[in-house]
């Protein structure tokens, strides 16, 4: 099998030197908290920002995302930091309002990813427009289900894309919240050489603890960077407690890579 698809780079969409870094809480959870968490991040010098605005979750009962609510805060945050923002959008409808407060760079969730009609309402919605688009893997490990959402984002006319590695659901019991099962982004990347791709070892790891080595790994296999979660106050977060860490953390995170990556 090969494909053939015309990517853009992707410095010319996110500028960055070294490895490319998108932190942010998982959620947007209060004006408050993500303007803090976010200059904080600026501080770190991150090269972009993210978070959950619509929340997918799994099971309902969990905050699910403030919604449009949330958009003014971030072209505040956008305004006051100068930095790109990235949200997840999983529907026709949340593309529309994300373009209309100035989001910088759409990504399109593991949950969505799932679901070629789905995935096809988005693309269908994305005609047209130029704003580059990040595509996660799906839940599933199913290399074909990711390559096909980037066919149909490609032929909408997506040329600035990329893709981002958020590991894969199991029964078995594992160390990993989303063990990352790395030979199905290494062939997804054999396949698509210009395709960028993107660590997200928050959702593979699941916990704080393996975050250096997962992130590590990826750029000792070429990834071109991480979306990583990231909360002024982790154990207090709405979702994704567990795996988030502190602006501070991410700070030393990225020194320790250092070491072993000294061009960063
Ligand atoms: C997220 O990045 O906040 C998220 C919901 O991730 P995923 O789609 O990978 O589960
Ligand atoms: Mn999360």
């Amino acid at each position: 099998m090969s494909v053939q698809l015309d990517i853009a780079d992707l410095k010319t969409w996110l500028p960055h030197q070294g490895p490319l870094v998108i932190a942010g809480p998982c959620s947007a959870e209060t004006e408050e908290q993500l303007f803090e968490t976010c200059l904080k991040l600026k501080e770190v010098g991150v090269h972009a920002l993210r978070a959950g605005i619509w929340k997918p979750r799994t099971r309902p009962g969990s905050f699910e995302g403030h919604g449009a609510k949330a958009l003014p805060w971030v072209q505040a945050v956008k305004k006051a930091t100068g930095l790109p923002f990235c949200i997840e959008v999983a529907t026709p409808q949340h593309i529309e309002l994300a373009l209309k407060h100035e989001v910088d760079v759409l990504w399109i969730g593991a949950r969505t990813t799932v679901n070629p009609f789905n995935v096809q309402d988005i693309a269908d919605a994305l005609r047209g427009v130029d704003v580059p688009v990040m595509i996660k893997n799906p839940v599933n490990p199913d290399l074909k289900l990711w390559l096909g959402a980037i066919e149909r984002l490609h032929g909408a006319g997506i040329r600035k894309m990329a893709v981002i590695h958020r590991g894969f659901s199991t029964y078995e019991e594992s160390k990993y919240r989303n063990p990352p099962m790395w030979q199905i982004p290494i062939e997804l990347k054999r396949l698509l050489p210009n395709m960028p791709l993107i660590c997200d070892p928050s959702h593979i790891a699941g916990r704080r603890d393996l975050l250096l080595r997962i992130v590590q790994k990826a750029l000792d296999l070429n990834y071109e960077g991480m979306m990583i979660e990231v909360h002024r106050n982790p154990k207090e977060a709405w979702s994704d407690a567990e795996q988030q860490i502190t602006p501070y953390s991410l700070r030393e995170l990225l020194q320790r890579l250092e070491l072993r990556h000294p061009n960063i």
